[in-house]
């Protein structure tokens, strides 16, 4: 029997699962398939913010800015598990950007839409206030402090994967699309499992939300030209030990006339990004290089007053950005909005190609591509997402501290830090998680750094991990604290349990 679908997504990054998501919750039966782990491409590895992205402003892109304004309190409260507020502080550097134009771009920042919970912009004396102590002493005077909203990028992902399947989304992952082929019943696509073996599925619409990979798809798989090119970009990230103890995140204009980002970053370390440069290599294989590394580490030493060094660094990690090729000179400049190419060669099986997108606007951008798919999907709902919480996400924005809080009232084994870390990941289904466990052993084994059976099991059998690599650096960043040694011991628990 063929296996039909209305919609088949081909990607499980930000974009398709929250298109996956939009569509299967408007009524329509939705396939997605992704060929490693879920957020395993570019949906890992960006800086982590819901931001309207203050220096798009610079660049006259008022749509986007606004758009990306406006998600970013929808987006805390459908999540306020992994969405939080962060204020910024912004020092004036006397020879680059003048004190006018940065009141001026952060007043239509404060004002261009959607801020009705986050404070307005500031101004702070950076010679007096404990938040200029970190930095370079005598070098600056006045500085600004404005809002936007950090995010845990991969588990917003997956979240939203798993929303799509519990309103009847198939979603298979280590499953690659290999060829689409219209036809006049839809498109045929040939799907491939990690251990080959091929199956087709039907479905009306395709959307290819590939992301570095769109055009390889609409290459090799649809033999489609399309007009859009994607412009790959890299951008890496460095983490080092904490730098400074406030919780404020710091945005450096750098001499280059970037901004590079200092973000207080899981309790003990600082995350310091990012970089942008044209990338030409297989978007997989994507590494931070040592001149990245030693960029980052100038930019930021340019204005921290303790010395950062390469010794510093316990981590770092690189995305390509798939921007939409606007022809723009610098990779910086490059738009970071999304174009939409809908081919329609044969009436009736559309197909989307998704070019750009932030993960501050995936929602909208979903909106926006069934909105287009619509016509060729008559009978389907209308927009609902702007306000259905994520799965956990049912509690005030401001409630996570008394999620943790409560956990510990009812766990009291769990440090006040492991609450912490469970609350803004799972939200309300840390409840489910830790059922009735009054004592560490009732959770099952314990692999380390906190992490228990019972949070294994449950990242297998609902947020589909199947490697250790799944759950220690995407569904969790508990990689940055586990034990080398202690590895091996998930990995073949995970193995003994894949189902
Ligand atoms: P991806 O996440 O790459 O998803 C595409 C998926 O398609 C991949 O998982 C891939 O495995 C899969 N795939 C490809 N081919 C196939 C196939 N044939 N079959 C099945 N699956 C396939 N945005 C923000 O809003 N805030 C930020 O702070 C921010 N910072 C960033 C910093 C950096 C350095 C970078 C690189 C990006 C940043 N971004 C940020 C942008 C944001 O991360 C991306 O726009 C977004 O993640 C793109 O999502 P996507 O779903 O389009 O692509």
């Amino acid at each position: 029997m063929e296996e039909r679908y209305d919609l088949a997504v081909i990607g499980g990054g930000i974009n398709g699962c929250g298109i996956a998501r939009d569509a299967a919750g408007r009524g329509l039966k939705v396939h997605l398939c992704e060929m490693n782990d879920l957020a395993s491409g570019t949906s890992s590895w960006s800086t982590k913010l819901v931001h309207g992205g203050l220096r798009y402003l610079e660049y006259y892109e008022f749509r986007l800015v606004r758009e990306a304004l406006i998600e970013r309190e929808v987006l805390w409260r459908m999540a306020p598990h992994l969405v939080s507020p962060l204020r910024f502080v912004l020092p004036h550097h006397a020879g680059l950007r003048p004190a006018w134009l940065l009141r001026l771009g952060l007043f239509l920042y404060d004002h261009l839409g959607g801020r009705k919970l986050l404070p307005p912009t500031s101004v702070v004396d950076l010679a007096r206030d404990p938040r200029g102590a970190p930095l370079k002493k005598g070098m600056f005077g006045k500085g600004f402090e404005y809002s936007d909203c950090r995010v845990d990028d991969t588990r917003l992902t997956v979240l939203n994967a798993r929303d799509a399947a519990d309103r009847g989304a198939t979603i298979e992952t280590r499953t690659r699309a290999v060829a689409a082929v219209r036809g006049a019943d839809g498109w045929r696509v040939t799907l491939e499992t990690r251990d080959g073996v091929r199956r087709e599925i039907v479905a009306r619409a395709l959307v290819n939300a590939a992301g570095p990979w769109v055009s390889r798809v609409l290459g090799e798989a649809v033999k489609l030209e399309t007009k859009s090119k994607v412009r790959l970009v890299q951008g890496s990230h460095i983490v080092v030990r904490k730098l400074y103890d406030h919780d404020r995140c710091y945005i450096f204009q750098n001499t280059d006339g970037r901004i590079v980002f200092a973000i207080p970053y899981l309790d003990d370390f600082t995350l310091i990004g990012t970089t942008d440069r044209d990338y030409s290599g297989d978007p997989a294989e994507v590494r931070a290089t040592e001149e990245e590394i030693s960029y980052l580490l100038d930019a930021a030493g340019a204005y921290f007053e303790a010395p950062i060094v390469r010794g510093d660094v316990v981590w770092s990690f690189s995305g390509v950005r798939p921007l939409y090729d606007d022809g723009a000179g610098e990779a910086k400049a490059a738009t970071r909005d999304y174009v939409f190419e809908l081919d329609t060669a044969v009436a009736g099986a559309p197909l989307l190609s998704i070019f750009g997108g932030k993960i501050t606007t995936y929602r909208r951008l979903a909106e926006h591509a069934l909105a287009d798919l619509a016509p060729h999907l008559p009978g389907m709902g209308g927009a609902w997402t702007a306000k259905a919480g994520l799965p956990g996400g049912d509690f005030a924005v401001d409630g996570v501290r008394a999620l943790a809080a409560d956990l510990v009232a009812r766990h009291p084994f769990l440090s006040t830090r492991e609450a912490a870390r469970l609350a803004g990941a799972y939200g309300t289904t840390a409840h489910a998680i830790l059922g009735t466990a009054t004592r560490r052993e009732d959770l099952g084994r314990d692999f380390g750094a906190g992490l228990g059976e019972a949070e294994v099991r449950h990242l297998m059998t609902r947020e589909w991990a199947r490697t250790a690599d799944d759950v220690l650096w995407r569904r969790s960043k508990l990689g940055l604290f586990m034990p080398k040694d202690a590895i091996p011991a998930l990995e073949a628990f995970m193995a003994a349990n894949a189902g």
